[in-house]
């Protein structure tokens, strides 16, 4: 018998394949788990190739302890996009496909367990006189294999196994020859399109028609940018399309990504409603919240090919969905799609680039398009679906308000606490209509800052460059950085003066202010301290969609795509400080939060009314929000951008290190930052210099960064590839990372 070995990826920072002997019965195939020994411990990995040559001395190589062979093989495309996102990101190849299965898949232990999903094979009636001939006379066990492919509607692997020992090969043999098909459970491919037939479906506007025509009637890889105002009815063009393209393929399956699962459930309820009425399982969710036994069911309902639909936050990018037929990614433009861990990948990237691979339509819907993809689609790259009205007739955009601080204070109308007279009083009118207003503000806490006036201390965390801030319901000082936590002081540690005072507002501090101003209001706060027990959040939305609430009041928490039914009034505190920060996509992300928490505002007929206080009413960014004109500001950030060379016009990457002090990790940064500049592809890239970060200590760890930057892609992930072995060779540091297109700069 020939020799047999297996390639395997491990979950190890290493850009390499381990090579196995293999002297298991099941043949292996790439694609399968196995439990191999590396070092003294047992992993599992990845079976990558299969081969019969090694260029290691044979002798030298271990074996390949288990296989899990009740599971099938991932794709090779799979591999391929592991592979890729494994490449651009930086990483091994083991070290983003393994952490993309199910913990339970990564121990042996559980395999038979996980593993009662097992695949079944179904055999095509047209294929049935090909596969008898085929089978030899005397080839009693393959007859069998046979006949109860013949007799039973679908046969488990299982079973398979206890008609003939190599009963997997057997059957990856005739599938290959197209004989026979994985099936699918029985109940759960149901054509959307046929139950929903019934149901009240809205009449699509001319807009969502539009839309939905395009991305059903492409061929092949597609990727469209859905620009639709808020409340202009996305979901639904989602909807609409997904539903005609899985009912004209009967087992084709989709992948639909959102930011946050948890912050919009009536999102995933839309889906639900749509798709799993009419069969149970047509439709999984996929995100870190699900308890790890049921993600990894999903996981592996997708796998099979059971479930039509994943919806999923972006680690569902790298799910496992053989017969995936179109991609879905809603509010791409969130930075929640950016992992800021581990593999720094960006979903809604992979997600281009899967549905290049694949072949399919992949669309990218936002009311704030990513400039990225807003260029992307001024070169024609992504065709642009344009909703520029809501969908409902009566729901007006609201009208955008700004309201002048200064120019309040010179006329010497106060403001109560940072809330100004006319906000005050448009809230007290919506309170009289038995209206609901929100009120937004980026900080939670009570005070950002608790200071002494007499010697000018301010509480700190000790552990973090950062200040600690007031929480008053709770009674401490909190760093929101590392989690340090105190007890207020009652007095200046410094001084001993008992004056000390909070500075500046957080939600805390709101709530309690509108309380005062606005008398009989039911306030509530909704922020991450509110929300902080599982299914809290749920409680608290569902609370205002009661309406037992009056002036609903948080953080970008409450902008997120929620449908306020009686929402009439969205007031806007303390945005300026993201006007003048230093890194260049804070007014791209300032626009879009603005303009999504506005979109709360007036969806149900009533007109809606947005309140923006600033010090700054003439900034162009206040200015194109009042006129509700993304376009003219899209195109005018892009504009500066490429004069000042910054992306999307050019490629970045970022390394960050962490030392015990700032100077082990300038120092650090420095040496590789000389050593880069001898590397292949490093003559076309520009090497910034070493910075600490703007909080530059947390949790008593100092932080630094070097920016990258290249007109050409290609040579910066050339030259970043060489980087690597120099990177792992230095010492000195406790930690470093590098990411790719980075977010924060
Ligand atoms: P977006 O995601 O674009 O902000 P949504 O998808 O939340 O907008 O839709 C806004 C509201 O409009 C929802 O209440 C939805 O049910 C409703 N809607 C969407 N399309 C239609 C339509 N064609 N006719 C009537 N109502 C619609
Ligand atoms: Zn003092
Ligand atoms: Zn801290």
């Amino acid at each position: 018998m020939s020799k047999v070995f297996v390639r395997v990826a491990v979950d190890q920072p290493m850009h390499v394949l381990f090579d196995y002997r293999y002297t298991l019965d099941t043949p292996p195939s790439a694609g399968m788990l196995v439990q191999v020994p590396f070092g003294r411990r047992e992993v599992v990995g990845l079976i990558c190739e299969v081969t019969s040559a090694t260029d290691l001395l044979a002798s030298k190589l271990r074996d390949v302890r288990a296989l899990c062979d009740g599971l099938a093989p991932v794709s090779e495309t799979w591999i391929a996009l592991a592979g890729f996102a494994a490449e651009y990101y930086q990483r091994g190849l083991g070290e983003v496909a393994l952490p993309a299965l199910p913990q339970a898949l990564r121990d042996p232990s559980r395999w038979n367990r996980l593993l009662a999903i097992e695949p079944r094979y179904r055999l095509l009636d047209a294929e049935r006189e090909s596969l008898h001939e085929s089978l030899p006379i005397r080839a009693i066990a393959l007859r069998r294999l046979a006949d109860a492919l013949v007799e039973q509607p679908s046969l488990a692997l299982s079973d398979a196994r206890a008609l003939h020992p190599k009963a997997a090969a057997t059957l990856d043999d005739w599938s290959a020859r197209g004989w026979i098909e994985l099936a699918v459970p029985d109940n759960i491919p149901l054509l959307p399109s046929q139950a929903t037939a019934h149901a009240a479906l809205p009449v699509l506007t001319d807009e969502q028609r539009d839309a939905v025509d395009a991305i059903t009637n492409v061929q092949g890889f597609a990727p469209f940018l859905l620009h639709g105002v808020t409340g202009s009815g996305k979901t639904e063009v989602y909807l609409h399309a997904l539903a005609a393209l899985l009912a004209a393929k009967p087992d084709a399956q989709a992948l639909v990504l959102v930011p946050e699962i948890n912050l919009t459930p009536q999102f995933e309820a839309a889906f639900r409603a749509r798709f799993s009425a009419l069969a149970k399982g047509s439709i999984v969710t996929m995100h870190s919240g699900l308890a790890e036994g049921e993600r990894a069911r999903n996981w592996l309902a997708a796998h099979t090919g059971a479930v039509r639909i994943v919806l999923g936050t972006r680690l569902a990018i790298l799910a496992s969905m053989p017969r995936l037929a179109a991609i879905v990614v809603d509010e791409e433009h969130d930075p929640a799609y950016k992992q800021q861990e581990g593999l720094r990948y960006s979903a809604r990237d992979l997600a281009i680039y899967r549905a290049k691979q694949l072949d399919i339509p992949v669309v990218l819907g936002s009311a704030t398009p990513s400039l990225e993809s807003w260029w992307q689609a001024e070169q024609g790259r992504y065709t642009r679906l344009t909703l520029a009205r809501r969908a409902i007739a009566e729901a007006a955009l609201p009208s955008v308000r700004l309201i002048d601080l200064e120019e309040e204070r010179r006329r010497g109308r106060a403001s109560v606490d940072g809330l100004s007279g006319p906000l005050i009083a448009a809230l007290k009118s919506r309170l009289e209509r038995g209206e609901q207003s929100l009120v937004f503000l980026n900080r939670r806490g009570y005070a950002p800052i608790l200071s002494c006036d007499a010697c000018g201390w301010v509480a700190g965390c000790p552990r973090c460059s950062a200040y600690a801030v007031l929480h008053k319901p709770e009674r401490t000082l909190r760093c929101h950085h590392c989690g340090w936590e105190s007890r207020i002081p009652k007095s200046c540690p410094d001084c001993s003066n008992i004056d000390i005072a909070p500075m500046g507002r957080g939600t805390q501090r709101v709530e309690e202010t509108l309380a005062s101003v606005v008398p009989g209001a039911r306030v509530l706060r909704i922020d991450a301290d509110s929300t902080r027990r599982k299914g809290s959040a749920q409680v608290l939305f569902s609370d205002v969609h009661a309406g037992e609430v009056d002036i609903l009041v948080g953080t970008q928490m409450i902008a997120k795509g929620h449908d306020f039914r009686h929402v009439t009034l969205v007031g806007v505190l303390n945005a300026d400080t993201a006007l003048f920060s230093h890194d260049f996509r804070a007014s791209e992300r300032l626009f879009a939060q603005l303009t999504q928490v506005s979109g709360r505002a007036g969806r149900a007929g009533l007109p809606g009314e947005v309140m923006i206080q600033t010090r700054y009413p003439r900034h162009a960014l206040y200015q194109a929000l009042s006129r509700q004109d993304y376009v003219g500001f899209a195109n005018s950030t892009l504009a500066e951008r490429r004069d000042a060379r910054l992306p999307p016009f050019v490629y970045q990457a970022m390394l960050r290190a962490e030392g015990r002090t700032l100077e082990a990790a300038l120092a650090f940064l420095a040496e590789v930052a000389a050593a880069f500049a001898s590397l292949p592809g490093a003559d076309r890239v520009m090497v910034y210099d070493a910075v600490p970060l703007t909080i530059v200590k947390v949790f008593n760890v100092h932080r630094a960064q070097l920016l990258l930057e290249s007109g050409s892609r290609a040579a910066l992930q050339t030259a970043l590839r060489a980087w690597q072995p120099l990177l792992r060779a230095q010492r000195g540091v406790l930690r470093w990372n590098v990411e790719v297109d980075p977010l924060d700069v």
